[in-house]
């Protein structure tokens, strides 16, 4: 997998994405990335933050794991040295 003429991060696979997607919302408060797709030019899968939101990015907002993991996420930074 190559670089992409959208110099967004390439990745292999719609789960490989949505994993980004999921773990971006985790560790950056201003992410605004929702929904991945198949990129036309590079053939590889991008972030977007158009169109509907990932089924799975909203699973994980909707149950509150997404603000759980941010805690964490959050405590570990602090007690990192
Ligand atoms: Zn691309």
């Amino acid at each position: 997998m190559s670089k992409c003429s959208t110099n967004k991060r390439v990745y292999a696979s719609e789960s490989i994405a949505t994993d980004a997607l999921i773990e971006a919302r985790i560790r950056f408060d201003h992410n605004t990335s929702k929904a991945v797709y198949l990129c036309d030019d590079c053939g590889g899968w991008h972030l977007t933050s158009q169109g509907e939101m990932n089924p799975r990015l909203k699973a994980a907002l909707d149950n509150g794991s997404i603000k759980k993991e941010k805690e964490a996420f959050h405590w570990q930074k602090k007690f990192r040295f």
